[in-house]
């Protein structure tokens, strides 16, 4: 008997370490994609108020696993994710949505306050360059945002913050668009 409750507790547990490691990008401690989608399915059981999504993408970082290697491109992905997480409150939600851009969700915001985030992280990268590895990396972040009028319009919001995203490329990067 003691035995095979050793043998249930060792299982939960295993199961608890499968599951975080299921959900969690590997390279930076962050939620994946499938995560995000998940912890979405649990928000969606009670709605909340201003939702805005916010789709950033790291600029010209090619450039950079180029001239540095895919090593140093993976060090510099783990201190974004740092300096964007200091910029975000406990409940709003950070997930690696590829490989160098990454989706906040911003719950009980407004316009302004998302505005001021988004902007907030832009100077963040802008005015301080990344040192990894005795390395001073300067880099810029691209980023489109939207508003999220129900957790069932989710998916049309993301494309539209993607569109956003698109065009804060295409205007000259560094930047962040909202219409
Ligand atoms: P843009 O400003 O238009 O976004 O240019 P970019 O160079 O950032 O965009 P592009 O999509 O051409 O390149 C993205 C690069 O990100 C290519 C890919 O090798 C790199 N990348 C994706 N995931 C990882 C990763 O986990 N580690 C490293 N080191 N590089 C990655
Ligand atoms: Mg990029
Ligand atoms: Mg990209």
């Amino acid at each position: 008997m003691r035995r095979l409750e050793l043998t249930e507790k060792a299982l939960r547990k295993a199961t608890v370490s499968l599951t975080e490691a299921a959900n969690t990008d590997y390279l930076t401690g962050i939620l994946n994609r499938r995560a995000f989608h998940l912890e979405i399915e649990k928000a969606s059981q009670a709605p909340v108020e201003g939702m805005f999504v916010l789709l950033l993408d790291i600029d010209h970082f090619k450039a950079i696993n180029d001239q540095y290697g895919h090593d140093v491109g993976d060090l510099v992905l783990v201190e974004v994710v740092n300096r964007i997480t200091v910029n975000l409150r406990p409940q709003d939600l950070l997930a690696r949505w590829g490989g160098e851009e990454f989706l906040i969700l911003l719950k009980h915001s407004d316009l302004e306050a998302a505005l001021n985030v988004a902007e907030r992280i832009r100077c963040a990268f802008a005015e301080q360059a990344i040192c990894v590895d005795e390395l001073t990396i300067p880099l810029s972040i691209s980023q489109g945002i939207a508003n999220v009028d129900s957790i069932s319009e989710l998916t049309a919001a993301i494309r539209l913050a993607d569109m956003r995203l698109y065009q804060a490329k295409q205007s000259g990067r560094d930047r962040v668009v909202w219409e």
